[in-house]
């Protein structure tokens, strides 16, 4: 008997360890219940419950094919030998199949669930699967991880030329055996259960998942290069949920765009080469991630950045939290974060500058914040995205270009829709006097919304200040840590 442990891969179509599990011999799948180590990897509970309701529906499509899906209990992942190992030997397992995972943590419960199946005979194989090249296989020509997305892109381009990795067929049925699928909990303890609203924005299931993607890449993806940027349209894909637990596959993305290209991937319809380079931005902080392990223990990118005197600042870090800055632009996208699970990207940048650049507060507290209410949460984009907002990490924006929070709402929000959408204290004003109520004559501005908890000018000068007075280190002495 195979086994097949799923992790965040929630699909049967173009899953690489499933379609190698099943060509091996009959086949189980099973997945781990973690809540300590979900909790102290900071997943968020909108992310868990949408774990929970595409495994319900991933239990079906399993049962189509014969396989019952089974629950594993480890509360934390030091725990998750001693529980795949009584699993393979209720069930008779000869062989584990998974797909890799990226990640300290992560490697470090894979290279121990191995060494204890091995001791017991128990085949255990990982596969490539959430990304389209494997780490380590993507280097500069004296073999090093790239730290330039730009570099790494020219390789990655130069690879697709050769060859596009294939998507996988759908495995035929097995024949039935006798394991009965386990219930999947509608809940875990320790993660509340999001709202109505917020689950219907992200139905589970690959059909869904499939179906998004299709509409993106059959229309959207052609206005995406124009309309990524405006919050307030349905510029970009909304599949990063799916991406991320493995409801649809990288090379699936890739194919979608590229049959909507003529399957070209450098040259034709901007929007689909836009929309490639962001799976390749995917792909590139994974690559980081392996290669540079640090930025997996929450350490900056740039060693030198470490010596930043950020600022212990609980009330400034709450209104932020909160979406009460007295920035309507800012506030606008941590609401729309918090009802939702999402922020758009632009957003995620503007947000993540405002809070280590004006609020000059750590990027490791923005990091876990998003984390903790991210329905797309994943260590090594989010990682990215901050440490390049803060200045701190790979290629990441120089210190000194710092976004104003107003020209960039005027610029990407100009009518001030996406503002009263979320911020409905400032839905009478106009468009010119939304992205900046505070400039409003009258001392008070407009009841019910605070006044901005920072002036933007001086905040400004503070952080460059701040950058300006760092040491200068050089991030190879960290290279190999
Ligand atoms: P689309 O524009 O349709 O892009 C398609 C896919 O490409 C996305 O689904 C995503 O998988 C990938 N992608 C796009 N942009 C990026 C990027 N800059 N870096 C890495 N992958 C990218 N993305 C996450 O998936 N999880 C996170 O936890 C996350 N945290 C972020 C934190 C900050 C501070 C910033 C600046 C960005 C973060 N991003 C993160 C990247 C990006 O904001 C989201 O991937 C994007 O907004 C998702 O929306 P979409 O699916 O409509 O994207």
């Amino acid at each position: 008997m195979q086994l097949f442990w799923l992790r965040t891969d929630l699909r049967t179509h173009d899953n690489t360890a499933l379609n190698a599990a099943m060509k091996q011999g009959p086949t189980v799948a099973a997945f781990m219940i973690s809540p300590e180590q979900w909790r102290r990897h900071d997943e968020a509970s909108c992310k868990v419950d949408f774990w929970l309701r595409n495994l319900a529906v991933l239990k079906d499509s399993l049962k189509a094919l014969n396989i019952p899906l089974l629950i594993v209990n480890a509360d934390t992942w030091d725990k998750a030998p001693q529980a795949l190992l009584e699993l393979c030997q209720t069930h008779g397992i000869e062989h584990v199949h998974v797909n890799e995972e990226y990640g300290v943590n992560e490697e470090k419960r894979d290279k121990a669930v191995e060494a204890m199946l091995d001791k017991h005979g128990i085949g255990f194989d990982r596969y490539l699967d959430q990304l389209l090249f494997k780490p380590g296989s993507v280097l500069t020509k004296s073999g090093n991880y790239f730290k330039v997305y730009t570099q790494f892109r020219k390789v990655c381009y130069e690879r697709l030329h050769h060859s596009i990795p294939p998507v996988a067929r759908l495995h035929k049925p097995q024949a039935a055996v006798r394991i009965k699928s386990d219930d999947i909990p509608k809940q875990v303890k320790g993660f509340t259960q999001p709202s109505e609203a917020l689950r219907n924005r992200w139905p589970a299931g690959e059909d869904e998942a499939r179906k998004r993607l299709a509409q993106f890449t059959d229309d959207q993806v052609h206005h995406y290069e124009d309309e990524r940027d405006f919050p307030a349209r349905p510029g970009t894909s909304q599949l990063s949920a799916y991406l991320a637990a493995g409801v649809v596959s990288a090379r699936q993305c890739l194919h979608a765009a590229l049959s909507s290209n003529n399957g070209e991937f450098e040259t034709g319809n901007v929007g689909a080469v836009t929309w490639i380079n962001e799976l390749l931005w995917r792909e590139f902080y994974k690559h980081v991630l392996v290669g540079f392990p640090r930025v997996s223990r929450h350490r900056a990118f740039r060693p030198e950045t470490e010596a930043l005197k950020w600022r212990h600042a609980p009330k400034d870090l709450q209104a932020w939290q909160e979406g009460r800055t007295g920035l309507p632009i800012v506030d606008a996208a941590m609401r729309q974060l918090l009802e939702t699970g999402w922020m758009h990207n632009r957003l995620r940048m503007i947000t993540a500058m405002f809070l280590t650049k004006n609020l000059l507060i750590d990027w490791r507290e923005g990091e876990r914040f998003f984390m903790q209410h991210l329905i797309d949460g994943d260590l090594a984009a989010n990682n990215g995205g901050w440490q390049w907002s803060s200045s701190t990490g790979t290629d990441s924006s120089p210190y000194f270009r710092i976004f104003n929070p107003i020209s960039q709402s005027e610029r990407f929000d100009p009518q001030g829709v996406f503002i009263k959408q979320w911020v409905p204290e400032l839905s009478e004003l106009n468009k010119r006097d939304i992205h900046d109520p505070s400039a409003l004559s009258g001392l008070f501005g407009v009841e019910g919304y605070p006044s901005p908890i920072v002036d933007l000018k001086a905040s400004r000068e503070r952080a460059l200040a701040a950058f300006k007075s760092l040491p200068h280190r050089h991030a190879e002495a960290l290279d190999h840590e």
